[in-house]
């Protein structure tokens, strides 16, 4: 880990930190944190042109990048738009990255995702290690491989120019800012629509049985302020420690939601996924030390009332 010694508090506070993404789930948490830096979104500048996000650099000047700006879908999104997932991700990526060079942005903290690490390993929960130690799941095969090319690519920039560059493996999201359309929400983001407009039952995809981690999106953009407040430079995962199957996730979502009574049944002609993915965050842990994850409990609580309030 670097906590480089010219950057001290006031330095960091005094930067121009510019968020791409900025209009995403993770973009808006962070916005609520850290007001002081320039939000970007898709209107403001296509970052699959290279001349946008050399325009965009022109305009703003940044000296921080948190590069959060990606394609990002569903299971069935990705199985059915591989190339646009591959491509779109990879030149984003590609586009910021170089334009941070080339502008000569000091700090760089970019987000992968736990879904790029390998579909099977021996041993759970994955560590930063085994990234590459095995191919991605094939339900989200490009979009992985995008994601690490871009870790490809920071690593490369660390080592050949010697850049404060780094990156965060965070698990699945969810929470008030998530999309919830019928196809692009997140898997809790979309439990919670359901479990709001449902009546008796409501159905979920695949068997219920794959494992997951989920994070309330406020909590990635805490450690993300934190980093920059505290001049962290490393590479690690963001993710808590429960890991709970989707049927369990579910049967929290109805406790919580006060609607006990519903019936869960599961559509198995759909996919599940990768049957598991979880990571261990003692990394984090060991940088941030008094850091808790919100519990899944009151996470699901907290957006669903938002949601409630929102669709009165
Ligand atoms: P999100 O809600 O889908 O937001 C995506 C953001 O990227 C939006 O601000 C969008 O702008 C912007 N964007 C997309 N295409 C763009 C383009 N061509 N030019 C400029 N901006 C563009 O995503 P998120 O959930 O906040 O995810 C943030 C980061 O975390 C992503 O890198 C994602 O891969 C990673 N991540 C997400 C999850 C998750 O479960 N959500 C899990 C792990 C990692 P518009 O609003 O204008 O479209």
């Amino acid at each position: 880990m670097l906590n480089y010694k010219k950057c001290i508090k006031e330095k960091i506070n005094q930067m121009r930190c510019l968020v791409t993404g900025g209009s995403g789930l993770v973009g808006r948490y962070l916005s609520d944190i850290m007001q002081d830096a320039t939000y970007i979104s898709s209107d403001d500048f296509d970052l699959r042109s290279a001349k946008e996000t050399k325009d965009m650099m022109i305009a703003h000047k940044p000296e921080v990048v948190v590069h959060l700006a990606a394609r990002v879908g569903g299971i069935i999104d990705n199985i059915n738009y591989p190339v646009d997932y591959f491509e779109e991700n990879t030149l984003i990526n590609m586009n910021v990255l170089q334009a941070c060079h080339k502008f000569k942005v000091d700090r760089v903290i970019s987000i992968l995702s736990t879904c790029i690490y390998p579909d099977k390993a021996d041993t759970y929960p994955m560590r930063e290690k085994d990234l590459f130690n095995g191919p991605p799941t094939p339900t989200n095969f490009s979009y992985a491989f995008s994601k690490r090319c871009m870790a490809a690519h920071i690593d490369a920039y660390v080592k050949q120019y010697n850049k404060k560059w780094c990156y965060l493996i965070p698990c699945n999201l969810y929470g008030k800012y998530d999309k919830y359309g019928d196809h692009n929400s997140h898997f809790v983001s979309a439990l919670i629509k359901k479990i709001y407009y449902a009546d008796n039952s409501i159905e979920l995809w695949g068997t219920g049985k794959p494992l997951r981690q989920f994070m309330l999106g406020s909590d990635l953009a805490k450690v993300i302020k934190y980093m920059i407040n505290n001049c962290i430079v490393d590479n690690f995962n963001v993710a808590p420690n429960f890991v709970y199957s989707i049927k369990e996730i579910a049967e929290i979502g109805k406790k919580v939601c006060e609607k006990e009574n519903l019936e869960i049944s599961f559509d198995y002609t759909k996919p599940d996924g990768q049957f598991r993915k979880d990571v261990d965050s003692s990394k984090l842990l060991s940088i941030f030390k008094d850091f808790e994850f919100t519990g899944l409990e009151k996470g699901i609580k907290e957006v669903y009332d938002n949601f409630s309030q929102r669709h009165n």
